[in-house]
């Protein structure tokens, strides 16, 4: 067994990011934990490191510096410390507040855990927080791309995600449709397989303030709740009402509603409000290819926000630059959405865009948007001159082949 040490030290000239009152305080120098993730993960991680050392170089002439600390999960730490998640990978994204992560391999298997499910859960990450708009030249199926910019705000703890089933005709699911047979007077078929959905108050109120929060922040004007509620009255309805009253309680001043909108300010949204909208799950999925440019922030429960958050990606170009977050209270892990492609591992070859691009999340939420603005502009310039990796090399008339890591570098080279 390896004698690395699993909590990580700081390495020197590293400060750790500070929480108090709902703020983050950022030093110049934050130590920031890194999982580099198997199969592409090395790949991906090292050209997304260079990149944004690069943007924060550039950005403040060497003021500012990530301090990089490396953390164990998954396949390397198996390797390494024959365990799936140390406690001492938990610990460090706790005490150190902001940390990154590559793809994980998730064991095939009954009863196997899922080092990303588990580090959410653990950690209590509970907005899975997925920016989807279009990169120009990125091929995608639909005429105007450009039109998608969304972000979907999904819950992630909640809803048939909660892992409460049972196999049907076990001794639990007979227990269960006994239970609700005699005593609540539901009938449930024999023989079937049951799973709960439990979606709460706290757990819907505090992502709905999370996503109005960021709106604020990001000038975003409108929020649009995606629910079932018209046949799950008291899961996805009771979601949509209680991010309704959260609105009105907590942003009375900034909240508009549909109604409002119409009766008091003739159809516009005046300026600082946010209109909050409501929408029914099947009709979301039309109306984000039929109308995008109506919509801008995305909540959903666990399921819903699931699909949304894939179909959206597909909508501009596909899951390999969609970059994605998980977000607590005062904790964030910036990840890669797609998996470990293991076919492609050590071959220097896979899109490292949605590592870079979660990458670019991180340094927005650590309020270092000059960087996050250059790894943009490095991105978008970089595929515009069609030179791309595999992925988009295939799809793109003319286009230059690039290795992972020659992406990465042109990436650099692109920013002003
Ligand atoms: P995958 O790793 O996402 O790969 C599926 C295919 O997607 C690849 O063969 C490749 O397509 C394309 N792809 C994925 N990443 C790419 C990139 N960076 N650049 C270009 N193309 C990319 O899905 P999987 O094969 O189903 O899963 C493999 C492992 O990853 C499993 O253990 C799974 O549990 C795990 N996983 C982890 C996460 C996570 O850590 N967040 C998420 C999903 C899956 P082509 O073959 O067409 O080139």
């Amino acid at each position: 067994m390896n004698n690395i040490k699993k909590y990580p030290r700081i390495p020197e000239g590293g400060d750790v990011i500070s929480y108090k009152d709902g703020e983050l305080t950022v030093p110049d120098t934050p130590a920031i934990p890194f999982i580099e993730g198997d199969g592409i993960g090395p790949d991906i991680w090292q050209a997304t490191r260079k990149v944004l050392d690069a943007s924060v170089e550039r950005a403040y002439s060497g003021k500012k510096r990530i301090v990089w600390v490396e953390i164990y999960a998954a396949g390397k730490s198996m390797e390494m410390f024959d365990e799936w998640v140390p406690d001492e990978t938990v610990q460090a994204v706790r005490d150190f507040r902001v940390a990154i992560k590559g793809p994980l391999t998730t064991p095939v298997g009954e009863g196997s855990r899922s080092a990303n499910v588990y580090l959410r859960q653990a950690l209590d990450l509970y907005a899975c927080v997925r920016p989807v708009f279009w990169i120009p030249m990125v091929p995608s199926p639909v005429k105007s791309p450009e039109k998608l910019d969304v972000v979907v705000f999904r819950e992630n703890t909640e809803d048939v995600y909660a892992g409460i089933e049972f196999r049907a005709a076990s001794e639990e699911a007979e227990k269960l449709r006994d239970f609700l047979r005699d005593t609540l007077g539901k009938d449930v078929r024999s023989g079937s397989g049951i799973g709960v959905k439990p979606i709460s108050e706290f757990g819907t109120k505090r992502l709905m303030r999370k996503a109005l929060q960021y709106a604020i922040r990001r000038g975003r004007s409108s929020i649009t709740i995606m629910h079932k509620g018209n046949i799950m009255k008291f899961t996805e309805g009771a979601f949509k009402t209680w991010c309704m009253e959260l609105a009105r309680d907590e942003f009375g001043e900034i909240a508009l509603t549909e109604d409002e909108l119409w009766d008091v300010h003739g159809g516009r949204i005046p300026e600082g409000k946010i209109l909050v909208k409501d929408r029914i799950a099947d009709a979301m999925f039309q109306q984000i290819l039929l109308r995008p440019d109506e919509y801008d922030v995305i909540i959903a429960p666990n399921l819903n926000g699931d699909y949304i958050s894939d179909a959206a990606a597909a909508q501009v170009g596909g899951l390999g630059l969609a970059p994605g977050a998980n977000i607590g209270d005062g904790l964030a892990l910036f990840e890669a959405t797609h998996g470990t492609a293991p076919k492609y591992a050590g071959q220097d070859k896979v899109n490292p865009s949605s590592l870079i691009l979660s990458g670019r999340m991180m340094l927005e939420y650590l309020g270092w948007h000059e960087a996050a603005e250059l790894v943009l502009e490095g991105l978008k310039k970089t595929v515009a001159k069609k030179t791309v990796t595999y992925d988009l090399e295939r799809q793109m008339e003319g286009a230059r082949l690039l290795k992972c890591s020659e992406f990465g570098r042109a990436i650099v080279d692109n920013m002003q």
